[in-house]
């Protein structure tokens, strides 16, 4: 077959069967989630009022192929495979040698990779007889895709959008509305936390660390509900993993094999999907390939935060667990890419740093948009812009390889389309976007109230 394919695409019976769990090939699996009124390692039926058993299994299971319950293969068939693409305008644009490919996620309906996770999350839900789901989300996308899962599956589903999202991006609560969700601006006064945080300020832009723990607060008030969380978690990590399978076998075809993978990087999910099944031949072959999470500059939990047990919300409602963090009270300054403003991130992930495994980088939102624009002008894809840190990233390590003349094989994941985040571009087209800032203070004060275990 021609190397010099523009486009792989799989037939359907290509969908992965099984999930790839890390947990199964890392050197050092992330310890137990701890208990937030216990302070001990929690078991598995203290969180069974958040989580299904089945999904509770997968967090700590160490098997390394999990089934994909055929059910929820038949939605997967829906929109997926994903196709690969050779980025040949990109490279194009910014005279490389390199070859650069991605796998485009922003295909299905809610224009992002999270329906990978939602879909199985639903599903397992569901079949333990659960009723109602409650969420947090920040920019939209996550809400979207569960409030998309639920209506195919018959589930009530509850959405605690941060506000600033939620003034910013309507169109986001008008599409979860459309599959029959009910969403609150966050803080809400749906919930005793909601109502704490609008006493300090009424006009409060809220965070996710705050959705988070009204969605939990929510959830454990009520036997019928459960809650669900869009990335962070290990079973979501696995849950994304249909994105770096597939794309393995769309290298093969190819007859190529990628030297650096690259995944923007919020709570972990659509990195580690991209990533883990990369690194399986990397920890069990030996295989030289680079993994680099992308993150941004106003929230850079991988290269400024350090490596501790912390809360995962800010009302410390949800479990503990050993994570790089900015500290759970750290409130990030406003960004366009929603999806990255998360004071925490994956422990798979964490761990895999720590080690040495993969690598983390940080980009600046004008950077990043800029970058985001130059994708959309050569291949045709308007980017999210969480996506974009992704590409601000394939370019850097493209234009590296360059100058040390060397020919690498770049490969990202287009984690979504920014249809809906056009504001932001509208402003880099005014020249109006700006940097937002890290402000180390900050994180320092908020590094102070980690959990003493
Ligand atoms: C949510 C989101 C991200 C960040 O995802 P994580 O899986 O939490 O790291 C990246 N890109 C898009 C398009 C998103 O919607």
């Amino acid at each position: 077959m021609s190397k010099d394919k523009i486009k792989v695409i799989l037939e359907e019976e290509h969908i992965p069967k099984q999930w790839y769990n890390i947990q199964a090939d890392m050197p050092n699996v992330p310890p137990p989630h701890i208990n937030p009124q216990t302070l001990k390692p929690a078991a598995l039926d203290e969180m069974s009022a958040l989580f299904p058993r089945e999904l509770l299994l997968q967090e700590y299971s160490r098997e390394r192929y999990i089934d994909i319950p055929e059910l929820v293969r038949e939605q997967y068939k829906k929109y997926r495979t994903t196709p690969l693409y050779r980025a040949k305008g990109l490279e194009k644009a910014i005279s490389t040698g390199c070859k650069i490919y991605y796998k485009y996620e922003g295909g299905n309906a809610t224009g992002s990779h999270k329906l990978n996770t939602a879909l199985p999350q639903a599903f397992f839900n569901k079949q333990e007889g659960i009723k109602r789901i409650t969420t947090e989300t920040g920019a939209g996308q996550w809400g979207s895709a569960i409030s998309m899962a639920c209506n195919m599956y018959g589930l009530e589903c509850v959405v605690y959008m941060v506000r600033v999202s939620y003034n910013q991006k309507p169109y986001r609560k008008i599409f979860m509305e459309t599959f029959g969700s009910k969403v609150y601006a966050s803080p809400s006064d749906n919930t005793e936390i909601g109502r704490m945080y609008l006493e300090q300020n009424p006009e409060h832009s809220g965070s996710l660390g705050i959705a988070i723990s009204e969605a939990v607060e929510d959830a454990v008030k009520r036997d019928d509900t459960h809650y669900s969380l869009g990335s962070v978690l290990n079973h979501v990590c696995m849950h994304q993993t249909v994105i770096g399978l597939e794309a393995k076998k769309q290298f093969e075809i190819l007859d190529e094999y990628p030297d650096i993978v690259i995944g923007c990087h919020g709570g972990g999910s659509n990195f580690s999907g991209t990533a883990f099944p990369f690194l399986e031949d990397k920890l069990r072959l030996g295989k030289k390939v680079r993994a680099i999470a992308v993150e941004s500059t106003a929230c850079p939990t991988l290269t400024k935060g350090v490596y501790a047990y912390d809360y995962g919300d800010s009302a410390k409602l949800g479990p503990i667990a050993l994570m790089y963090t900015l500290g759970h009270d750290f409130v990030p300054s406003g960004i366009h890419a929603g999806g990255l403003r998360y004071h925490g991130a994956s422990p798979l992930v964490s761990s895999l740093l720590h080690d040495g495994i993969i690598e983390a980088q940080a980009y600046r939102q004008q950077e990043v948009l800029c970058d985001g624009m130059l994708f959309a002008r050569a291949e045709g894809i308007i980017p999210a812009p969480e996506s974009s840190h992704a590409i601000s990233c394939a370019i850097h390590e493209a234009k590296k390889a360059d100058e040390a003349g060397e020919r690498k094989v770049i490969f990202f994941n287009l984690s979504g389309h920014g249809y809906l985040d056009l504001y932001a571009y509208e402003k880099l087209l005014a020249n109006a976007l700006g940097d937002s800032d890290f402000y180390a203070e900050e994180m320092n004060k908020a590094l102070e109230k980690l959990p003493a275990l």
